[in-house]
């Protein structure tokens, strides 16, 4: 029997960030240096061109197309169906809409980002129209659809699968007025939506494409039976067209449940399960799929370490003969993994007693092994794979960890009780300030020199490091002066270092702590341009010696006002890093807890009177089925609550992206005095939600967008903050920027912090 290989997505930036380049030096224009449309069509041709190549090197059976996105994929499928929110209608051409839908433009605000499943990678919220007609195909130039990427990838001479976010899980994220997820105000559109998406599958077969799959991870969540049953309508309508590739219909991030029966019952050709994370799919879907083909999502899409293949091998083993056919497939598509664990400079990852890391490219190899293992085809390369490949678990941990007792959600006495500073509507930031080109330059000159430190081998070399490491110190301090004076300056009450010696928030605390690593070239698409390089975490975590102090107390020394030192909570950590695959994530996130309970100590020894705790990944973090989610809120509450268990100064915490509602519970129950929330896109309706919900501490509300360049006046904001003193007793007000404002200009951040402290000036006298 043959065994199809093959990955549900590629990675679209690389170790050398070519996708990124080619869009920033599109975006600068070709007056300022940068490039035209023409050759970023080509660069980005190229890059498709280049991951390609690689998968059929590998031997993958089937390349996967149409999962290469400019953007993001969500944003350029709705594009392409043509909804586009009226105020980037007027753009000149195709790809300039695509780019005002994900950027903004001088004059229309950007579409909503959000996260994808629950995944750190984001995409754009498509705005339907009441009266929404989905458009099968616009002329002009664009980023290039699955049926163009199909016909490039055909050129390789391999059968081609072209992957399309399918229709209900477009509908899902999609808004009609306000309404997202599954509100059934948007089912009204189903039939249209289904006759645009049988001329996409129209195309996709012209272009040649062999198969379709049809990505719909909305199978993860608890799906309301309007909704299933909408999802059957829409797939028996496209399924029913004659000119269409071969569909299957996919699966990922989570387990489908009951329901799959009824998915067995559609005319679909193929159905893939994601086993990582599911315990029953795999053998439901088996049954329900007879006579057609089953893909098993078994090489982890989601984490860094290699697969045990002996144990998937296993299985696997009796499904292999089955009637219909067996693929062997990544759980979801790599996007979220970085491109190769063997690019040149990755050596740190080497270094560090070769851990069993396996990125995109190396996955490739593992499917491909498994699969002509499976068929008993295996090389010797093949079983030199399986023998070297670690035991560990095939299904992911997950969260739980039933060492961490679930405790009541009950705030402790500290809460509330907190002196808070004598004035009405203190005005603070998130933390981070704007990140210049002298700063990034400052931290680039420093990650080397502690790099060539780590390599430097005579009495001279490592004394050339100290040196230059000793001068970054000094000029981060200086940098650190400078935020403190502007922030005096513009009349802040609480201040903050700027955070300019970190990248990222997360990326920054596995450098100190043990157990944690950066890999150098790791990046993973974020959104857009944007990527991070999440580290990896590989052994138990522990804090050798204080983190963060020394730049807090040096910042706290420059000033009268009180300064607020700032942490990346645990659960943060783990959700933007790659954690360790044996291990239950809590019980990682609790070693982080301790680890960090330690540094309040410290900071509180060092005479910082307040500390900020940032959770801004706690709502991503939530399982996808319901059934898991108390279970997780409430450990991750006992994590936070451990780290300030025996704190005696102020806690803050920061919540970004939306959604909060979910959470409600467990912000309230979290032990921190004040909490800033992402408001300002949203509307101030969550504050209602908190306080009927009792929860007591302070409020900040952000009162406006960091991720725009716009300036709000200062009657703006007053009225925010109006609207937020609606909803919260004003003694527990507090007054801030919707997150940090490390991508802003000072130019910008200068008028819009002006504009917010005097926003808080005229409210105070307005309420006496
Ligand atoms: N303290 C962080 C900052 O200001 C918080 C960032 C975030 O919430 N994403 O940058
Ligand atoms: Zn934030």
């Amino acid at each position: 029997m043959e065994i199809k290989t093959h990955v549900l997505g590629y990675p679209r930036v690389c170790s050398k960030r070519r996708h990124k380049w080619a869009l920033e030096s599109y975006w600068k224009g070709v007056d300022n240096g940068g490039i035209d449309a023409a050759e970023l069509h080509q660069r980005m041709a190229a890059i498709r061109q280049d991951h390609w190549q690689m998968q059929a090197d590998a031997g993958v059976s089937l390349l996967t197309a149409g999962d290469f996105a400019y953007y993001d994929h969500v944003l350029e499928l709705a594009e392409a169906l043509g909804v586009v929110p009226e105020r980037h209608e007027s753009e000149p051409d195709r790809l300039a809409r695509c780019f005002a839908m994900g950027r903004g433009s001088a004059t229309a605000a950007s579409c909503e980002m959000k996260k994808w499943f629950n995944t750190n990678y984001h995409y754009f919220v498509p705005e339907l129209k009441g009266k929404q007609h989905f458009a099968a195909h616009a002329p002009g130039e664009k980023p290039p659809d699955a049926a163009q990427q199909a016909r490039e990838a055909k050129q390789l001479g391999l059968p081609v699968k072209a992957a399309v976010t399918g229709p209900v899980t477009f509908l899902y994220l999609s808004k009609l007025a306000g309404a997202g997820g599954f509100d059934d105000s948007k089912l009204a559109l189903e039939g249209d939506l289904a006759h645009a998406y049988v001329n996409i599958l129209g195309r996709l077969a012209l272009a040649g494409a062999a198969w379709v799959q049809l990505d719909e991870p909305v199978l993860s969540l608890d799906m309301p039976p309007s909704w299933q049953a909408a999802l059957v309508n829409i797939y028996d309508h496209i399924l029913a067209e004659g000119d269409r590739p071969a569909v299957l219909l996919a699966n990922a991030y989570g387990e489908i449940g009951s329901f799959v029966e009824q998915l067995g019952e559609l005319d679909i050709e193929g159905l893939h399960v994601d086993m990582r994370n599911s315990s029953t799919d795999v053998e439901q879907a088996d049954k329900a799929m007879t006579g057609r083909v089953l893909s098993v999502g078994v090489v982890d899409g989601r984490n860094v370490w290699r697969t045990n293949l002996s144990g998937a091998e296993r299985a696997l083993a009796q499904l292999a003969g089955r009637d219909g056919g067996l693929w062997v497939g990544s759980s979801c598509s790599l996007l979220h993994v970085p491109m190769d664990c063997q690019a040149p400079g990755e050596d740190v990852l080497l270094a560090e007693g070769s851990l069993p890391v396996a990125f995109a490219k190396q996955k490739l190899g593992e499917i491909v092994a498994l699969g002509r293992t499976l068929e008993g085809k295996a090389s010797s390369e093949d079983k030199e794979l399986f023998e070297t490949a670690p035991t560990y678990p095939l299904r992911d941990l997950g969260w739980a960890d039933d060492t961490l007792s679930a405790k009541p959600l009950q705030p402790s006495e500290r809460q509330g009780e907190k002196g808070w500073p004598d004035l009405l509507l203190p005005t603070t930031t998130i933390g981070s300030l704007p990140q210049t080109g002298v700063i990034r330059s400052l931290r680039r000159k420093w990650e080397k020199a502690t790099e060539d430190l780590r390599l430097a081998e005579s009495e001279t070399e490592i004394q050339a490091c100290e040196q230059i490491i000793h001068e970054c110190e000094e000029a981060t301090r200086l940098e650190i002066k400078k935020c403190v004076e502007e922030q005096e300056q513009l009349g802040l009450d609480i201040l903050v270092h700027g955070e300019c010696e970190r990248s990222d928030m997360v990326e920054y605390f596995a450098g100190p702590l043990d157990g944690i690593i950066s890999s150098k070239r790791g990046w993973v698409q974020s959104y857009g341009s944007r990527s991070t390089r999440p580290p990896i975490i590989h052994d138990r975590i522990k804090r050798p010696e204080p983190i963060t102090v020394e730049w807090s107390k040096y910042a706290a020394s420059l000033t009268d006002k009180p300064m607020k030192a700032m942490l990346t909570g645990p659960i943060t950590i783990i959700c933007w890093s790659f954690p360790r695959a044996n291990v239950p994530r809590m019980e990682t996130a609790m070693q982080i807890a301790k680890a960090l309970r330690a540094e309040v100590a410290d900071l509180e020894a060092a005479g910082l009177p307040i500390v900020q705790i940032d959770e801004p990944a706690l709502r991503e973090g939530l399982p996808l089925a319901q059934a898991d989610q108390q279970a997780y809120l409430e450990q991750a509450v006992h994590c936070f609550n451990h780290i300030v268990a025996e704190a005696k100064s102020q806690i803050h915490t920061h919540m970004c992206y939306g959604e909060f509602g979910d959470v409600v519970n467990a912000i309230t129950a979290m032990d921190a005095d004040v909490i800033s929330l992402e408001t300002s896109r949203t509307d101030m309706s969550v504050l209602r939600e908190l306080i009927d919900n009792g929860h007591r501490a302070g409020v900040g509300p952000g009162i406006y967008d960091v991720h725009s360049k716009r300036v709000p006046g200062i009657e703006e904001m007053c009225q925010l903050l109006e609207k937020a003193i609606e909803q919260v007793p004003r003694e527990r007000l507090w007054v801030n920027p919707d997150c940090g404002l490390k991508t802003r200009g000072w130019e910008e951040t200068r008028a819009a912090l002006h504009n917010m402290v005097e926003a808080a000036k005229v409210l105070r006298a307005h309420l006496g």
